[in-house]
Parts: structure tokens; C-alpha cells; sequence
């Protein structure tokens, strides 16, 4: 069945967040492919048009306030509504020192948290919003102490400063006996579901459904060749969550269209 309305995918340009946009399209919405690289957002952009997909390409890096403003503000001008917003973009540094922490903690989860927040006021009653997140975020992977710090979730205040003093314990060689896993992007992760969580809940008067989705583990640059998924398959249940009927779920976990525990 067809599906109305805009959808904004962030990290469009290739992997599983082109896919997504693919797919939206494919299911009748208009997608709003957004990227970092100019000229890569546009050649994927009209990849997309020649299958004959409805298909705008805006600049954002989501790690930059400014490209986020001059998202918004040409959003704005244009009266567009959001359905759906789908926070795919996403990194896996090599290698763990602070520097690969405070970039896995900016882009993986202040990202997600600043593109939603400005968006917020661009939403349509209903619309749907997802955080491609992964199993390695789970709370499992966390020592019983900091467990209890993210579950259940901290205000938001808090929550961005717990994820920030992992950054500062990194920094100062404390992260092991403060009980940190040695992953950024796991770390990264279990913020962006804790705030997952917190957005459903505050976003609840508004209607909107607000899920984390794993993709599983897909062949794209971050996955790598030996990945058992396709990016047909990766992007199922994101665009699942992204195309929810009004009374569908929110503040959830899943894979495979199924709930998983956080
Ligand atoms: P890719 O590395 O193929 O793609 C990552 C995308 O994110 C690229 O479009 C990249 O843009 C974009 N990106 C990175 N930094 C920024 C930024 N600052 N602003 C805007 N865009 C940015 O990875 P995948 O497609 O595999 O990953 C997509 C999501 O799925 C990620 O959130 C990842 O964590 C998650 N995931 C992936 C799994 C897998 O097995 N592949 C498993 C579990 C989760 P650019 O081309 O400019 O670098």
C-alpha cells in the first residue's frame, strides 16, 4: 500500500541510509536525501531519480550546528512537513582514544539528538521517528553500576553529560574502573537508545513514535564484505519503523520487525 508524506534520512548517501531513502521511496513518500558530501549526496540523489523516485537532496552534516541551521531554515521556507525522520548517519572509528570517542559520541548520539530536537518543530502529528542504532548497544555490555545510570534513562540534561563524561574518563585513563566497556561506538550506542526512550516518552502528548532499530549486521563500508545482510534487508526494518500506522509502537527496540531487549 502507499505511503504519503516527506521523510528526512540523514547519511543518504551511500550504505543503509541510501537504501532507506530507496525504499521510502519505493513505498510512494518524497525522501529528503541528506549528506555531508555535496557531491556525493547529489550523485546519489539522482541515482535514485533515474529509478524514478521522488527524491530532493539537502547538504547536513549532522555533527555541524551551522549545516543543521541552514537545514532547518530552508525547511522552513518552504513549509515542509516531516512523516518520517530516520537518524541513520553514523561512524566506526578504528582504533580507541579520546579523540575516537568524542567523534563516535558526536556523531552516533549528539547527532541524532540535535537533528531531532531542531526537527522537532517541522513534525507532523504521528510522524515517526528512528534511531538506527545496533545489538552492541545494549545494556548488557555495561558493568550492574553504569547500567543503573542509563536504565532507566536520566533526564536529558543528564543523560548528555553521563555519555560526555565517558569522553573526559577516556581522556584521563579512567574509563576502565569507572566501568566503561572499551568501545566508543558501543557507548555511543547505549546513549542513543537511552535517549530513544526518554524522546518516546516526551514525545507521546504529540503522537509521534519515536524507535532504535538494529539493522543487523549489514555489507556496507562500516559493515565490511564478510556481513551476512544485504542492504535490501538491513534497511527492512528501519523503514518498517519509519512508515508506522499512527497507533504503532513507540519508545522500542527492534530487529527484524521484532522487539529486542535494550
Ligand atoms: P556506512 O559507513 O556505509 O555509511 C555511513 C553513513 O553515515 C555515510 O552516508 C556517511 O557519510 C554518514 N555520515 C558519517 N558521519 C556523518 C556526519 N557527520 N554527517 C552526516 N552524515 C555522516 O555505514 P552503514 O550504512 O553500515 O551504517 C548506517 C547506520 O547503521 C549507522 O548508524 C551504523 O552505526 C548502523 N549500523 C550498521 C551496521 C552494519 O553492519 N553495517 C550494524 C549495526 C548498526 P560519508 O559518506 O560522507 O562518510
Amino acid at each position: 500500500e502507499k505511503v504519503t508524506g516527506t521523510a528526512l534520512v540523514t547519511g543518504g548517501n551511500r550504505g543503509i541510509g541510501l537504501e532507506v531513502c530507496r525504499q521510502l521511496g519505493r513505498l510512494g513518500m518524497r525522501v529528503l536525501l541528506t549528506a555531508r558530501d555535496i557531491a556525493e549526496g547529489a550523485k546519489a540523489t539522482a541515482a535514485l531519480h533515474a529509478e524514478g523516485l521522488d527524491v530532493v537532496f539537502e547538504p547536513l552534516n549532522v555533527t555541524s550546528p551551522e549545516s543543521l541551521d541552514k537545514l532547518v531554515d530552508r525547511l522552513e521556507r518552504q513549509g515542509t512537513r516531516l512523516a518520517a525522520l530516520v537518524n541513520n548517519a553514523g561512524i566506526a572509528m578504528d582504533g580507541f582514544d579520546a579523540n575516537v570517542a568524542e567523534r563516535t559520541v558526536a556523531v552516533n548520539f549528539l547527532g541524532p539528538l540535535h537533528v531531532t530536537e531542531r526537527l522537532l518543530p517541522l513534525l507532523e502529528e504521528h510522524a515517526r521517528v528512528v534511531m538506527v542504532s545496533s545489538g552492541v548497544g545494549e545494556l548488557e555490555g555495561l558493568s550492574p553500576a553504569l547500567r543503573q545510570r542509563f536504565d532507566p534513562p536520566p533526564p536529558k540534561a543528564e543523560l548528555v553529560a553521563l555519555v560526555q563524561s565517558f569522553v573526559e574518563d577516556v581522556r584521563d585513563g579512567q574509563y576502565a574502573q569507572k566501568g566503561w566497556p572499551g568501545s566508543a561506538y558501543r557507548v555511543s550506542k547505549v546513549g542513543l537508545n537511552a535517549l530513544t526512550r526518554l524522546l518516546a516518552g516526551e514525545l507521546k502528548p504529540r503522537h509521534l513514535l519515536v524507535n532504535s532499530v538494529c539493522p543487523g549486521w549489514v555489507k556496507t563500508r562500516m559493515g565490511g564484505e564478510r556481513a551476512p545482510k544485504g542492504v535490501e534487508e538491513g534497511a527492512d526494518t528501519i523503514v518498517w519503523a519509519a512508515t508506522l500506522p499512527p497507533e504503532g509502537p513507540s519508545g522500542g527496540f527492534f530487529r527484524n520487525r521484532r522487539s529486542i531487549p535494550w
